[in-house]
């Protein structure tokens, strides 16, 4: 299939869950305009005769006065409004339900086609922060998280990942100043879409967050580490380590089997010697399965002279998996284990535990929302 089939393809099935058929059959083909970068705004400009300045007029129409027709942008000529009402799309997404605790909420989004997706909110004393989903369920099989168990059902278009800040941005009328992709999904496993989303959120007339404030964490997936460190940005990167070895890893994450833990490490040494920012390596505290000072031990040897920290993560258990969560007595055994080691060590302030927003828990009670909506 050529891309352009695959293009029409994917907009029909877009555009069969908005009935909007029509425009298909009159053979238009149609673009979130949220999905837009200010270099395909201006490409498309210059395609159809019109002023590449009129693309930053439109990011601020869409980012800084948020309106949300084209019909409300009185800047430009009648003429272009129509093109790009016959071009582009506004996305529907709504927030249908939120759960608010002392320092997060919760969000339950509802997609287009019907799909649920949440995002999480925290209040830190530096900004409000969100973690955001980049897919419908996941494919990585991660044995400790709930998201998993749903599996992928689809990617997210790069537009749904914006509309997530736009969305929660709007709810609490005020600015998200960080950015997390640590939600529902792998973002590796939606590479070209989280790019142009990192693109679309950067872009400086826009929503402006800077790259410093904008952090993807991975599973560990190779190649997509190897691709994004060639990218301009200084993003951060997190990595889901959970394990010292490969033994306990391989039981933990499948994903292992395919880029094994000294694969993994080579790729994060050159992605710092690429000139990478200081890489945050997330590890859960699951009780007698990761949590020894042994452990400790040969993670300190592991990440050695690496710019790189660790996050202890308390687990938070849920009924549908066995693990347990390490005691307060291990996971500071651990801890100081690893600051002897002289190991950049940080324990994660807990947030949302007692409403299920905690990373991994996201979508899997949709069925206990079930009964709000
Ligand atoms: N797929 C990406 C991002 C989503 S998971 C990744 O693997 O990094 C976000 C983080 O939450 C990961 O570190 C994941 O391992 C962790 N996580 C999953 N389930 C959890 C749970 N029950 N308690 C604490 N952290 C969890």
């Amino acid at each position: 299939m050529c891309k352009d089939e695959e293009i029409i393809k994917k907009n029909l099935e877009f555009y069969y869950f908005y009935a909007y058929y029509d425009k298909i059959i009159m053979g238009v083909y149609m673009k979130s305009i949220y999905s837009m970068t200010i270099q395909d705004l201006e490409t498309f400009l210059e395609e159809y005769n019109e002023k590449k300045y009129r693309a930053s007029q439109i990011m601020d129409w869409l980012y800084i006065k948020r309106v949300n027709t084209f019909m409300e942008m009185t800047n430009l000529s009648n003429s272009l409004i129509e093109l790009l009402n016959n071009n582009f799309y506004f996305d529907k997404m709504d927030i249908i339900k939120e759960q608010n605790s002392t320092d997060v909420s919760k969000y339950l989004i509802k997609l287009y086609d019907d799909n649920l997706i949440e995002a999480v909110l925290m209040n830190h004393d530096y900004g409000n922060s969100l973690c955001i989903s980049t897919q419908v369920g996941c494919n990585m099989g991660c044995a400790f998280c709930e998201s998993g168990r749903l599996k992928k059902v689809r990617n997210l278009e790069s537009s749904e990942l914006v509309l997530q800040i736009m969305k929660v941005e709007e709810k609490i009328k005020d600015r998200i100043s960080h950015v997390v992709v640590m939600g529902i999904g792998e973002p590796f496993d939606n590479y070209d879409n989280l790019i142009k989303f990192i693109e679309i959120i950067n872009y400086n007339k826009g929503i402006n967050l800077g790259s410093r404030h904008i952090t993807v964490s991975t599973c560990g997936i190779v190649p997509k580490i190897k691709e994004f460190m060639k990218l301009p940005f200084q993003v951060n990167l997190a990595i889901s380590l959970h394990a010292p070895n490969n033994d306990i890893r391989n039981k933990l994450m499948p994903i292992n089997k395919a880029y094994d833990i000294n694969l993994l490490m080579k790729t994060i040494k050159e992605y710092l010697e690429n000139g990478g920012r200081r890489v945050t390596f997330e590890y859960i505290m699951l009780e007698n399965i990761n949590d020894s000072i042994d452990n400790a031990k040969e993670l300190a040897k592991l990440i050695r002279n690496m710019n790189c920290y660790v996050n202890l993560i308390p687990y938070n258990e849920t009924e549908n998996i066995g693990f347990k969560r390490s005691s307060k007595d291990r996971i500071m055994a651990f801890y100081d284990t690893l600051k002897k080691e002289k190991i950049n060590v940080t324990i994660r302030r807990e947030f949302g535990g007692n409403i299920d927003a905690a990373c991994g828990q996201l979508r899997s009670k949709e069925n206990i929302w079930e009964h709000f909506i």
